[in-house]
């Protein structure tokens, strides 16, 4: 089979022939149908995430259709592979409902091999169920950039105002899904990029305009996508006394330095990690229930090196959606 490996830090995915993974007890076979290109395999090809192993397949927000293996889902049966592969099931994250902070976690495309490929194995215990309204493709981002979004969401608990920081494929979701709450969501884009901005309109947003400016209005929470350490006291000054900021991504450049001030008045930054199974459950439901339209390029497999250069330069809108054979 096809796959689009990591072989060591630094270097751009290598297009290679491999044998055909075997599914353990407990695992499933999954012939992918797409998997989308998410930031953080950006991070894992050039060496920023610490725990990653090489050589490493990436790609974690699978779709795919069992083709053999395990006992929970029929074969044939179109399901989701995300972030989260495998926990302890036993430190005290564990077994305190938040297995995303899993002292023993093992992540898809990062530890184990993921979705960059013809076919990957999982367990079939953290796979998700999709909500059928969705294609392949579409239904991809929704299993990172969705969730990760959905989660830091949360984390906004009942701000009425929202700013996302990066309008990106998480901030694209998490915008439609914050404007059927009713809330308001104000998008930041790079200076100057007046098609951002507009997408960000397109998708819901009440206002959108640059990372550098103020919203009209002072805003109750942040949430950041961007890789982008400067964006903390940026976005610390947007919103009001406690207000909270919420680091969405695995990997930022740091943070500089700023006045207590703009912390001053219980305001608040935090960090989101990871998703738990339950954030999957509950994410996708939303998703069956809300018609979310997802904005996805597609590339053939053999085209991964394009697809992450596109992300990387910022040249796309919404997500890029690796697809075998397509
Ligand atoms: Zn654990
Ligand atoms: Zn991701």
């Amino acid at each position: 089979m096809l796959s689009a490996r990591a072989l060591s830090p630094g270097a751009p995915l290598q297009i290679l022939d491999a044998p055909l993974p075997r599914p353990q007890s407990g695992q499933v076979l999954v012939q992918v149908k797409a998997c989308g290109v998410c930031r953080t395999d950006l991070h894992i090809m050039d060496g920023e995430i610490p725990a990653c192993r090489y050589p490493v397949t990436p790609g974690h927000e699978v779709v795919g259709i069992v083709h053999e293996g395990g006992t929970r889902f029929a074969r044939g049966a179109r399901i989701g592979i995300p972030w989260l592969a495998w926990t302890c099931g036993q430190c005290e994250y564990c077994t305190s409902g938040r297995e995303n902070l899993c002292e023993r976690a093992c992540f898809t495309g990062c530890h184990v091999d993921g979705g960059y490929a013809e076919y990957v194995v999982a367990d079939e215990r953290y796979c998700l169920a999709l909500p059928e309204r969705y294609g392949d493709a579409e239904a991809a981002p929704l299993l990172c950039a969705g969730l990760i979004g959905y989660r830091c969401y949360g984390f906004a608990g009942a701000a009425q105002r929202i700013g996302l920081y990066g309008f990106g494929a998480a901030a694209h979701v998490l915008a439609q899904v914050a404007r059927a709450d009713g809330r308001r969501v104000f998008a930041f884009t790079r200076g100057g990029d007046s098609a951002g901005q507009r997408f960000a309109l397109e998708c819901g947003a009440h206002w959108a305009g640059g990372a550098d400016e103020m919203p009209p209005q002072p805003l109750d929470a942040a949430i950041i996508f961007a890789p982008v350490g400067a964006l903390v006291p940026q976005a610390l000054r947007a919103v009001k006394k406690g207000g909270r900021v919420i680091c969405g991504g695995i990997h930022m450049s740091d943070i500089p330095s700023f006045p207590y001030a703009w912390l001053w008045g219980e305001r608040e930054i935090v960090s989101v990690a990871n998703l738990t199974r339950a954030d999957g459950e509950r994410f996708m439901s939303v998703a069956a229930r809300l018609p979310i339209r997802t904005a996805v390029r597609t590339y053939r497999l053999e085209q991964a090196n394009e697809a992450l250069g596109d992300l990387r330069a910022g040249r796309l809108s919404g997500a890029a959606v690796l697809v075998p054979g397509g």
